[in-house]
């Protein structure tokens, strides 16, 4: 068929113009619905890429935003600073691990993942210690930026790059089954050589198809680089604020991490931002006399006001009772879909946490992440008016908090015909 894709002047994310689908043109949102140009319904069953908890258009967090936009817009952060930033930092720091007690912004969970990997490559460099190397695992999403890149192992993204990329030592994720191999392989790393820091998407794997990890096993994991004095650096980008069930997916370990990533939902999935937070024993390494100490690195709208306004909303939406107890009920009919799939003759596995609900659909052969029998799937579930973006053959669920029954019963429903119908 012609290319029939209409973009205007646009290049768009992952997307083979030559070969896509044409945009769907969105022109309103409301809770977990939007409206295309001609007024066909969706559910936004992904909370449009994980960022959106609170719903789409949201006044709370809309009224929030207008008010920052008409007091104090945006001011630069170098030499300056502002309570909007100031506040929310004691926020999260009542929220966050109590480790963590230094906040750095920018403006993306890639950028978020960039400042982690340089701060903990400089902590070393600026003490003389030669730690140059981190470690990540396989199948590791963590932006599309040159080192969160790098620390990604998903290679379809990254293969034109190979070349130009900071080299990282890989690790088998602790699936259920591959705790042991994974601690061992992080074992025989860290024995022979001294690396800065070990990243991670703890406990859910976002990008690889939600693949799903215990604490225990991640906990260990931790443990040993704490032996070692390698940093933890928990990439929350995907899981924090809620996504699996509770604040940060690391309030499920036993340990803490050096540095944490966060963005996505951070504000309510309004304006871009993200902040990374490291504990103190990490800024006294760049507290110095010495003003190469410090951490070079910057973005022109570091801690903009406004992005801090909107993480203000999303924080108080977040920690009313009542979002812990609709996320919980989430995961009680995810559960029960779960295990109604479980028994069904072309579902492989299916796991649960939180908000997120996925299901492996058994194939002979292996998917590819943007393969034929993935886009069968996508195209169904736009027909069916239910937004959902199947990665090979893992069909994900990751609802906004505010979605409704009936709105996830039709998810439900929308699925299990995908299985009747789409070969
Ligand atoms: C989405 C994501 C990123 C990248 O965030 P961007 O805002 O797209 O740059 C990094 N890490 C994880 C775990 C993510 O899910």
């Amino acid at each position: 068929m012609e290319n029939t894709l209409y973009t205007g002047a646009l290049w768009h994310p992952y997307t083979q113009h030559k070969t896509a689908l044409p945009p769907i043109k969105i022109t309103r949102g409301e809770g977990a619905q939007l409206w295309d140009e001609n007024g066909k319904e969706y559910i936004d069953a992904i909370a449009s890429w994980w960022v959106n908890p609170f719903g789409h258009s949201n006044p709370y967090i809309a009224n929030a935003i207008y008010k920052q936009l008409t007091t104090l817009e945006h001011v630069l952060f170098g030499g300056f600073t502002h309570d909007p930033a100031l506040k929310l930092a004691e926020r999260l720091m009542q929220i966050l691990p109590n480790n963590q007690k230094k906040f750095f912004f920018s403006d993306n969970g890639s950028t978020a993942v960039e400042v982690a990997l340089k701060a903990s490559l400089q902590y070393f460099y600026n003490k003389g210690e030669k730690r140059t190397r981190v470690i990540a695992f396989e199948d590791a999403f963590h932006g599309d930026t040159f080192a969160a890149m790098a620390a990604s192992g998903i290679s379809f993204f990254t293969e034109a790059f190979k070349g130009s990329l900071i080299e990282v030592a890989r690790i088998p994720v602790p699936v259920p089954g591959k705790e042991q191999e994974s601690l061992e392989a992080l074992q025989s790393l860290v024995a022979t050589e001294d690396f800065a820091a070990f990243i991670f998407e703890p406990l859910v794997q976002g990008a690889a198809g939600m693949v799903m990890y215990s604490p225990e096993a991640l906990t260990d994991l931790i443990n040993v680089c704490k032996e070692h004095g390698v940093f933890t650096i928990a990439d929350e980008v995907m899981t924090g604020f809620g996504k699996t069930g509770k604040n940060f997916a690391c309030d499920y370990l036993t340990a803490q991490p050096d540095i944490m990533c966060l963005s996505k939902a951070l504000t309510g999935g309004t304006i871009p931002m993200a902040i990374t937070s490291f504990t103190d024993h990490i800024f006294n390494g760049f507290y110095s006399d010495d003003v190469n100490k410090a951490l070079f690195h910057g973005h022109t709208f570091t801690a903009n006001p406004t992005g801090c306004a909107a993480a203000h909303a999303a924080l108080d939406l977040l920690l009313q009772e009542t979002t812990m107890q609709s996320i919980a009920r989430i995961t009680e009919s995810h559960t029960a879909f779960m295990h109604k799939m479980l028994k069904h003759p072309r579902v492989k596995t299916a796991r649960v946490l939180g908000v997120i609900v996925a299901l492996e659909i058994k194939r002979d052969a292996t998917e590819s992440y943007y393969g034929d029998f993935r886009n069968k799937l996508y195209r169904f579930f736009i027909d069916k008016g239910v937004i959902l973006r199947p990665v090979g053959n893992i069909v994900y669920v990751l609802t906004p908090y505010i979605i409704t029954e009936p709105q996830l019963n039709r998810i439900y429903e929308v699925i299990e015909q995908a299985l009747e119908e789409v070969f």
